[in-house]
């Protein structure tokens, strides 16, 4: 069995949905390109951190992790054993259960520390959203899934319901990837029903996107946007819920519901209050949005389904 196997297996008995290995390099040329003219257009919106040490983004190891040679990426399943009533007012399914990074960070920990147990001369850094590193990418060359249309990491057999977090090695593993047997095909789902036309043939303008203009953006969204929002609270999971690689998604084991989400109806909102947000935020990922931004978004709710 070489180290690589070793490393798969351990991954996978902790839980990984999906795991793969990748020798790191430079990003390849084609791929960097594509993401430096995506940041030139604008459509990254207010991201300004996405546009930032790009140097460390497209050339990841030493300044990273001294001596880093691999990186192992995983993935795991977020989709929930149970959903909201349809009436309610929707939540990403990502942001159900516990915080990933707090689930992500612990998984990586625990996985880094067998490997050294293991593994001689393995010096270790995890990565939950922590530096500029392109996940996808590198979960696409190590074979770990493919990146479609809706531009999320398909994992086929499991879907694109994962977290992606992934540790950093000082050792030289083979890697996994690429795999080359999945695509989009013909398909085009994503971009027929995304219902603000974010999805485009140069890349998703997160300007128009309901889970960037919902999580991420602050002050006030435009009218003729938030009049599409339909039932949607916090972020947009349609681009994901009409992919066919979702139809039978693996569903979560480390992400414990919160029952203030799958709860949550239109009676809160109408008297969304501090205690509200603390209650829907508590060990959650929802917290990504402060306070005034929940309640945005509480109105625009209210306003659409009155
Ligand atoms: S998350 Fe929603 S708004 Fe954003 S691209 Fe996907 S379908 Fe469109
Ligand atoms: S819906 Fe179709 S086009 Fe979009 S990501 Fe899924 S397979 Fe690809």
């Amino acid at each position: 069995m070489t180290t690589t196997d070793r490393i798969l297996r351990l991954a996978k008995e902790l839980g990984a949905d999906a795991v793969g290995v990748s020798r790191l390099g430079p990003v390849a040329s084609d791929h960097s390109r594509l993401y430096e003219q995506w940041i030139n257009s604008g459509k990254n919106g207010k991201m300004a951190y996405l546009s930032r040490n790009n140097a460390l983004r497209f050339h990841p190891g030493d300044d990273i992790l001294p001596g880093a040679r691999s990186v192992i990426i995983v993935a795991l399943s977020y989709y929930p054993r149970e959903l909201q009533d349809p009436q309610a007012p929707r939540v990403s399914k990502y942001a159900y259960g516990t915080d990933y990074h707090t689930v992500m960070r612990r998984y990586l920990t625990t996985l880094g520390n067998l490997i050294h147990r293991d593994i001689e001369g393995h010096a270790y850094r995890a990565i939950v959203d922590t530096v500029p590193f392109l996940e996808r990418y590198w979960a696409e060359v190590a074979g770990v899934g493919f990146i479609g249309r809706n531009h999320n990491l398909i994992v086929p057999g499991v879907g694109s319901y994962v977290f992606l977090g992934e540790l950093l090695t000082t050792l030289s593993l083979e890697p996994t990837g690429p795999s080359r047997h999945y695509s989009c095909g013909a398909c085009s789902r994503c971009v027929e029903n995304c219902p603000t036309r974010a999805l485009t043939a140069q890349g998703l303008d997160a300007r128009r996107c309901i889970s960037y203009l919902t999580i991420e953006h602050r002050g006030p969204i435009p009218e003729e946007l938030a009049e599409r929002f339909e039932r949607r609270f916090y972020g947009c999971d349609t681009c994901q819920d009409v992919c066919p690689y979702n139809h039978r998604s693996t569903v979560q084991r480390l992400f414990p519901p919160s029952d203030a989400v799958l709860r949550l109806t239109a009676h809160d909102l109408r008297c969304f209050t501090r205690e509200t947000y603390d209650r829907l935020t508590r060990d959650s990922a929802i917290s990504r949005a402060k306070c005034p931004e929940l309640k945005r978004n509480a109105e625009i709710f209210l306003k659409n389904n009155p």
